[in-house]
């Protein structure tokens, strides 16, 4: 990796993430979009389109990437062609992989490595940075989560909602008529592949009803 990035020390990056925690999410998207775009994109899971919201308001021509699987909820699918046509996009849709059927069944940690993991690999190719929708809301495992910080594949990773709560969420897509995955209505407050996503009960985190009853709990992409 070479260029923006680059200029982009650790240290400055820990300062950074401790400023961007208390600021507006689109102050994070602009200081994203003005260092690296356009070797950014952003990584949508289209559970809602908030995100994309921002960016397209900050930078239209930001890439936006969606990690297709093959095990996609129909809904997730109709949000993905929603979202192109509200905003006037064409999302970079990566995959579905061939892999052996039912992959999940018999080794869930590498049909997430294969099927998620190593497609963002892909689209992450060329960029210098990447945003994503993650938030310390989600769950206790990401109560920690920074809003900037470097990744394994040493790209600046980006999380501009990283502080905002399920309100926040709301209030935004309230206020913005943002897209939202209809499952979302459903009790499907965080939103993968059909095998592996269950709806949420009361008092759950949103992350609960992902791999439920088994220890796993992200996938690999934001590790
Ligand atoms: S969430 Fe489930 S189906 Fe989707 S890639 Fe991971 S193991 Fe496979």
């Amino acid at each position: 990796m070479a260029g923006a990035a680059r200029s982009v020390s650790d240290a400055q990056l820990e300062e950074l993430d401790g400023r961007f925690g208390h600021e507006p999410a689109e102050a994070v998207v602009a200081w994203a979009v003005e260092q690296f775009h356009p070797r950014l994109c952003l990584a949508a899971s289209m559970s809602d389109a908030v995100l994309i919201d921002l960016t397209v308001r900050a930078e239209p021509s930001v890439e936006i990437v969606f990690i297709d699987t093959g095990y996609h909820f129909p809904e997730t699918m109709e949000t993905l062609d929603t979202v192109q046509q509200r905003y006037g996009l064409k999302v970079r849709v990566m995959g579905p992989p061939r892999e052996p059927a039912e992959f999940w069944k018999t080794d869930p940690a590498a049909c997430c490595s294969a099927y998620k993991v190593a497609q963002l690999h892909a689209a992450l190719e060329s960029k210098l940075a990447w945003m994503s929708g993650l938030r310390r809301a989600e769950s206790p495992s990401r109560a920690g989560a920074p809003v900037v910080s470097r990744d394994r594949r040493g790209l600046v990773k980006v999380n501009p909602l990283a502080t905002w709560s399920d309100d926040d969420v709301a209030r935004y897509v309230a206020e913005h008529d943002v897209p939202v995955n209809p499952l979302v209505a459903k009790g499907y407050l965080s939103i993968g592949c059909w095998p592996c996503t269950r709806p949420v009960e009361a008092g759950e985190h949103a992350r609960d009803g992902r791999w439920a009853g088994s220890a796993k709990t992200e996938c690999g992409l934001h590790v």
